[in-house]
């Protein structure tokens, strides 16, 4: 299926560019010059990713993403900054970014980027698979864990931790991309992995056949956690 994009950018040479690099590469390109255009396209849905700069004339790029963010669009959304302007990045991502890209910017980072965040929302809409480990089942879509017949919640965050580690199974992931990927925190200050470790306490007490002795959920010390569960 065409993907479509939407670039929100008032400099006429940068729209053009990344207009003809993306229709080049086979999405449907759509330009929105400043931050009415954007928010009434983008509200308009049906883009696969949108990318936005920040210093747009009437709405800032801030303003438009925070406005979607809050009208419940999920769109995935990178962020064009300008050089050393740090503040924006951490703004950005705090107020919904996916990702940010700081310009100057070469073409095949930003389809490279693009083409992440497209392929990490689909993987996120795919049915994840049905997990048993013994006497559990886990149904990651219905947030809801079967241990001997009976059923109780997964709640959502525990579901997108196991989640993200089943996608990962190949390597250990450490406590703070944890908490920026799945708590999608802006910084990591080191402070807030305890959090991680809570959270996993109470995911292996709901998954694990025997949570004294974790079998899905492993601890890789002194480096974070590893999917583990080999059937
Ligand atoms: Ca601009």
């Amino acid at each position: 299926m065409e993907r479509r994009i939407l670039v929100v950018e008032d400099e006429p040479a940068v729209a053009r560019g990344l207009s003809d690099a993306f229709g080049f590469r086979g999405f449907s390109v759509t330009v929105a010059r400043d931050g009415e255009e954007a928010l009434a396209a983008a509200s308009a849905g049906g883009f696969d990713l949108i990318l936005l700069d920040l210093m747009l004339p009437k709405i800032s790029g801030f303003t438009v993403l925070e406005r979607l963010r809050a009208a419940g669009n999920r769109t995935p959304t990178i962020v064009l900054t300008a050089r050393g302007e740090e503040e924006d990045r951490v703004r950005g991502l705090a107020t919904g970014a996916d990702d940010y890209v700081v310009k100057p910017f070469s073409i095949l980072e930003l389809v490279a980027r693009v083409e992440a965040q497209i392929r990490r929302r689909e993987m996120d809409r795919a049915p994840p698979p049905a997990l048993r480990f013994g006497v559990v089942e886990v149904d990651l879509e219905r947030h809801r864990v079967l241990r001997d017949g009976v059923a109780e919640e997964l709640p959502a965050r525990e579901a997108s931790l196991l989640r993200y580690l089943l996608r990962h199974r190949d390597r250990v992931v450490s406590r703070d991309e944890l908490l920026t990927e799945v708590w999608e925190y802006p910084t990591v200050r080191g402070v807030e992995t305890r959090t991680v470790d809570n959270y996993v306490v109470r995911l292996r007490q709901k998954i694990e056949p025997d949570p004294e002795r974790p079998r899905v959920v492993l601890t890789v010390r002194g480096r974070g956690y590893r999917y583990g569960w080999e059937g």
